[in-house]
């Protein structure tokens, strides 16, 4: 099956320096694009320079958005079943407080948190951390009724999110996925997770609701976050700078039309799907992005991420080439079925 990976970074580009003494800065590290630079020469009354204009042409190829299209075989759709099984057996068999991967830990979001009580004996009161969402009803047809999954047993249903971060330290499976919590980020620091938020909703209405006015969508998701408090004063201010919302809906429309590239139709969109793992009477479930059919008949299985850092699109892309979250979406896909 193909996996298409369309990445994004729905930050706002920065206007070109004008210099003092007339024209346009060629700073090679300016975090700008060409239609700023173009567009500041135009108001310089300056000459673009060709030199530049090709450094932010191949620059704006790689650095806003960037889709990566590879091949999930059989091989590794099994691959990725057989891990899964073999993680479920070791969250069913973890003791209480499951032990830490210290080598994770430099690059855990918990870091300091879990340092100050190695023994998770205050997790309730640890500064900044508050209760997740409960897990999802997962209900599968039964035959003419309807079954719910038992979620309460320890590695009976496992998602690719658990199943990562199971393998990344059982500690903070423990903490994220066993105990549910999250930490409740402020200001300037949830800005990433809500920029990511912002694009992933946008590509959805733009795939139910071809043609709105993504610029305006935008800005009211910002001003519901704000009334439903899920984003404070600092974040609002900031989500709502016109330059703001323009990249976050520049980058989605962008994204959305790199996806749809050789699509004949999307089959599902962000539809829950479960599926018994072979040989068990367990489950995998996940949520692939979308399903989708192409001109040639085939399935493909389309994952939006969203980056804030300033990064080669491609080297980040070329990162996900091993990630099995995908090749769990594709037998998924093949051999499982929706939730309701
Ligand atoms: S949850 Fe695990 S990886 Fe994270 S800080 Fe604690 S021990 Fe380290």
């Amino acid at each position: 099956m193909l996996i298409r990976y369309v990445i994004g970074r729905p930050t706002a580009p920065l206007e070109p320096k004008t210099l003092k003494r007339g024209g346009v800065s060629r700073d090679l590290r300016r975090d700008t694009t060409l239609e700023l630079y173009l567009r500041a020469c135009k108001a310089e009354e300056v000459e673009p320079k060709p030199d530049y204009v090709e450094h932010l042409r191949i620059r704006d190829a790689k650095t806003w958005a960037f889709a990566l299209d590879m091949w999930c075989t059989q091989e590794q759709e099994a691959a990725a079943l057989y891990d899964a099984s073999q993680v479920q057996a070791m969250i069913a068999k973890a003791p209480a407080l499951p032990p830490k991967n210290g080598w994770h830990c430099e690059r855990c979001r918990w870091r300091s948190r879990c340092d100050s009580d190695p023994m998770i004996q205050h997790l309730s009161d640890w500064p900044d951390v508050i209760d997740a969402r409960a897990p999802t009803q997962l209900a599968i047809k039964y035959g003419r009724t309807r079954k719910v999954i038992n979620r309460d047993r320890r590695g009976f249903v496992l998602s690719p999110s658990e199943m990562r971060s199971f393998l990344q330290c059982p500690r903070l499976w423990y903490i994220e996925h066993d105990r549910r919590k999250m930490i409740q980020r402020h200001g300037p620091a949830a800005l990433p997770m809500l920029r990511g938020t912002l694009t992933h909703e946008a590509i959805r209405l733009m795939t139910d609701t071809p043609g709105l006015n993504m610029a305006k969508e935008v800005e009211l998701m910002v001003q519901e976050m704000a009334v439903a408090g899920r984003i404070d004063a600092e974040a609002q201010a900031e989500l709502s700078q016109p330059a703001q919302i323009q990249a976050i809906a520049d980058r989605a429309t962008e994204m959305h039309a790199m996806a749809m590239r050789g699509v004949a139709e999307v089959v599902e969109h962000e539809q829950r799907r479960i599926m018994r793992m072979p040989g068990s009477k367990k489950w995998v479930h996940g949520i692939p992005d979308a399903v989708v059919r192409m001109d040639d008949g085939r399935l493909a299985v389309i994952e939006y991420k969203t980056t804030s850092t300033f990064k080669d699109l491609s080297a980040v892309a070329d990162r996900y080439r091993t990630n099995p979250a995908p090749h769990l979406y594709a037998a998924l896909v093949m051999h499982g079925q929706l939730t309701f």
